[in-house]
């Protein structure tokens, strides 16, 4: 690196990348950066003192201003002082998506109201702030989630969350050994409509040394494009969705094409867990450091892998919980993650259920950062099944079975079905190699593993049908459908 684009990097991190973005009203990012990096390194009595005290702020505001609380708190017979420890919290009935899509308006700050049919009106893409946000009167955005496996869920946004990723964000990269600036390639949900050249997509790679890339629905000449364009601007991190990395490594494997000239430092994934066969590949095609991001649209970034593969929660803006349900066949497993957000936002999530299993726990990692972890992060409650005996089988489970060793040589593809009676129907494409034997093997894997009171059938089949949002169905699970 030249002593040019060293200074480009400084001003670039230091400069207009926060100041572009306080102007679209994301606030702070740079000092809430400086300030995470402290406090990731606090006791853990201090995080949890911090944790209570905005909690406390939250319930006050919110009972106020947000009638959606009002009406919650007042049935629950709760008052701001009643949260005196971090276990008074639970008082609080947890916050659903269907809660979130039938009082979208009633869960937002009263004061917002008036803002509601601008940030309707608004042509931009979802959490796109209008230019200058700052400055403006109506600062309110509108943002939906992916819906990926739902229908999606509209929320608002007054830029606070986005800022607050973008300083998460920036953590992160530090953990990994860089800094503010560092050039970036962005692999993100636009595809048909990407222009290269637009001028929102220079000015991120110009101000925020952001290289924006289509992530999703990608066919070879998109993805020789996107092989240019990163060679031309030499990222050292690539950012983007799992599936996006993923599609991008499996194209530089096929295709081949010379990149000699540029590999990536760290990739960042995000939006859905990055499984061991995902690791393996983006290892032998970047060889570079990886770290992954759990969050979401609504609450924001929850937790990230540290270089020691802990993953740590952003404790210093959410409180996160994993809530046992009453169902007895779970009672030793890890519960949902539930979360809320501490600092003030015009919607706050108060406590909501993520729809993810997982446990949280003291880091004691070799980081040497306080930082809580999530551990026996299993996936989306949807995917996880409990067989006849109580056993609990995360989606994980087929990932190492079909994905990894030898059965990945012989199978296409796969899916899972959960049925109702609790037993399993599993659709193969296999490959030329699949035998009879190959079969009594898997059986013989799943009964050491699932126990043989679950009973499984095969399918064989050609081709396994997308689901509608075009997305590979790994496993349909109708045990939990009513
Ligand atoms: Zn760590």
């Amino acid at each position: 690196m030249t002593f040019l684009e060293h200074v480009n990097d400084l001003v670039v991190g230091n400069i207009t990348f926060p100041f572009t973005n306080y102007t679209m009203n994301r606030r702070g990012v740079l000092r809430h950066y400086h300030e995470l990096r402290k406090s990731e390194r606090y006791p853990q009595e201090q995080l949890q003192e911090m944790q209570l005290r905005k909690f406390r702020e939250l319930v006050k505001y919110a009972g106020k201003q947000c009638p959606f609380y009002t009406a919650r708190f007042k049935e629950a017979g709760l008052l701001p002082e009643d949260i005196r420890t971090l276990e008074d919290v639970k008082k609080i009935p947890p916050l659903t998506r269907k809660e979130v899509m039938d009082h979208c308006r009633e869960l937002l700050d009263t004061r917002f109201w008036p803002s509601i049919p601008f940030a309707d009106q608004s042509t931009r893409g979802p959490g796109q702030p209008a230019s200058f946000a700052r400055f403006r009167k109506h600062k309110l955005v509108k943002n939906t989630s992916s819906g990926s496996t739902g229908a999606p869920v509209t929320f608002y946004e007054d830029g606070a969350i986005t800022g607050r990723n973008w300083a998460l964000e920036l953590r992160l990269k530090d953990w990994f050994g860089h800094k503010p600036g560092v050039r970036e390639a962005r692999l993100v949900r636009i595809s048909t409509d990407y222009l290269p050249n637009s001028k929102t997509l220079l000015a991120r790679k110009r101000l925020w040394h952001q290289l924006i890339l289509p992530g999703v629905n990608l066919t070879d000449p998109d993805y020789a494009l996107s092989v240019e364009k990163i060679k031309e601007f030499r990222p050292k991190v690539l950012w983007g969705f799992t599936s996006a990395l993923t599609g991008l490594a499996v194209y530089i494997r096929r295709a081949n094409p010379d990149m000699a000239s540029w590999r990536p430092e760290l990739a960042i994934s995000w939006a859905a867990p990055l499984y061991e066969h995902e690791k393996a590949l983006l290892s032998s095609v970047f060889h570079c450091a990886q770290t992954n991001i759990y969050g979401s649209r609504e609450v924001g970034h929850i937790a990230f892998f540290c270089p020691e593969g802990s993953l740590h929660i952003n404790q210093e803006d959410l409180l996160v919980e994993s809530q046992r349900d009453n169902d007895a066949s779970a009672a030793d497993h890890p519960g949902e993650i539930i979360v809320t957000t501490l600092d003030r936002s015009p919607m706050p999530f108060i406590r909501y259920r993520m729809g993810d299993i997982g446990e949280v726990a003291p880091g004691n990692c070799a980081c040497g950062r306080s930082l809580l972890v999530i551990k026996n992060f299993l996936g989306r409650t949807g995917e996880v099944f409990y067989t006849r005996d109580g056993r609990m089988i995360s989606p994980n489970f087929w990932m190492r079975t079909f994905m990894v060793g030898r059965q990945s040589q012989t199978i296409e593809r796969w899916q899972v079905v959960y049925r109702k009676d609790r037993s399993i129907h599993l659709r193969i494409v296999p490959r030329p190699n699949f035998t009879p034997e190959t079969e009594a093997d898997i059986r013989r894997h799943l009964e050491k593993n699932l126990s043989t009171v679950t009973p499984v059938d095969f399918e064989y089949v050609s081709k396994i049908e997308k689901h509608s949002s075009g997305k590979e169905m790994l496993i349909i699970n109708e045990s939990n459908q009513p």
